[in-house]
């Protein structure tokens, strides 16, 4: 805060006031100036606020948290500037918290921080939100090695989700990272082809790209398997797929630029014929959110550091024919990266 210009900050993103101050519930703000810090929440989270927030007081409001804690901010004598992030903010919202301010202060009270603080901060795990997310990674690893069990001709995309979602939570998962992938056939082309109500088809690929959500922290991997026995292109495109996710693997470590990472994938295919067929950016970083940075694309100049955890997921796909995108998360280390999905990655005929 004090590097950035701003005496206090307003903080209403809830993946933000989750890892600031531990508090998961579904409504909340905090407050945070040089002095202290202050969690704002309503009546329904009494109990939990009280079990949960450790670093900051909690205050019960019957209106608006964010609301709340703009007026507690704005009676600080010593405050005379709050920062908010406009990336985490609507127009709406911040109408209506200058609303709440006194008429001298609203013009200038609230301004937009440069870039959001605790982003950053969100972006290097320590080692218990490694533990955690090990963990998470684990699961859906466990999830893969079950799925393969179940999958055959005939039974529905949805059938397959909905067995996987069924055992993450047996597993002790607290819910799904993002709505399950899974594409058959020609609808493999779709990177993001949630399941439909398709029968899987006997000759042809199955993506399944899911995660589950641990402790709040969310896993992300994606496999490609056979259903029947490829053709020489299909197992060639396959290859290719596969030693490219290998080489950007290879290429994680601190220091590595995003780019340069991206690029490490990019290369193989291009050499392949393959670059026009890879259509999206090779990772993005993960933890309280399915997406956070830093982004894995062509051309990003943000160094890895020690912390940072990321997916590999390049893919190819070819519109009406077929698709495949082999996907792992990957802890920055000191010496490069660590897979935390360990799943199998040659490819499965089933
Ligand atoms: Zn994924
Ligand atoms: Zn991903």
């Amino acid at each position: 805060m004090t590097r950035a210009g701003f005496p206090a900050i307003l903080v209403t993103h809830l993946p933000d006031v989750r890892y600031l101050s531990g508090f998961t519930g579904s409504s909340a703000a905090v407050a945070i100036t040089r002095r202290s810090a202050r969690l704002f929440t309503d009546g329904r989270y009494r109990t939990q606020a009280a079990e949960e927030v450790e670093a900051a007081r909690v205050e019960i409001v019957s209106n608006s948290p964010a609301v709340s804690a703009v007026e507690w901010l704005a009676a600080e004598p010593s405050v005379l500037l709050a920062g908010f992030d406009p990336a985490q903010t609507t127009v709406a919202e911040l109408m209506r918290w200058k609303r709440a301010l006194p008429a001298r202060l609203r013009r200038t009270f609230l301004a937009a921080l440069p870039a959001s603080l605790v982003e950053g901060l969100r972006t290097i795990k320590d080692e218990d939100e490694l533990a955690v997310m090990t963990e998470a990674a684990l699961i859906g690893c466990k999830l893969f090695d079950h799925i393969v069990t179940a999958i055959r001709p005939g039974i529905r995309e949805i059938d397959v989700a909905a067995e996987l979602e069924h055992q993450a939570r047996l597993m002790g998962a607290e819910g799904m990272s993002f709505e399950t992938i899974a594409a058959s056939g020609a609808r493999s082309a779709l990177p993001h082809g949630r399941a439909t109500d398709m029968p899987l088809p006997r000759r042809g690929f199955l993506t399944l790209d899911f995660g589950v959500i641990l402790k709040g922290y969310c896993s992300d991997m994606t496999r490609t398997v056979f259903l029947g026995r490829p053709k020489a292109e299909e197992r060639r495109a396959y290859g290719a797929v596969l030693e490219a996710q290998q080489a950007a693997v290879a290429a994680v470590g601190s220091g590595v630029s995003c780019g340069d990472v991206d690029e490490a994938a990019r290369a193989v295919l291009r050499r392949e014929g393959l670059a026009e067929a890879f259509s999206h950016s090779t990772g993005h970083g993960v933890g309280l959110e399915i997406h956070e940075p830093p982004r894995i694309g062509s051309g990003q100049t943000t160094r890895l550091q020690p912390g940072m955890v990321v997916t590999i997921e390049p893919g190819v796909y070819f519109e009406g024919r077929f698709g495949i995108r082999i996907e792992d998360m990957v802890a920055v280390t000191r010496t490069g990266g660590q897979v935390l999905t360990p799943a199998p990655k040659a490819l499965i005929e089933l």
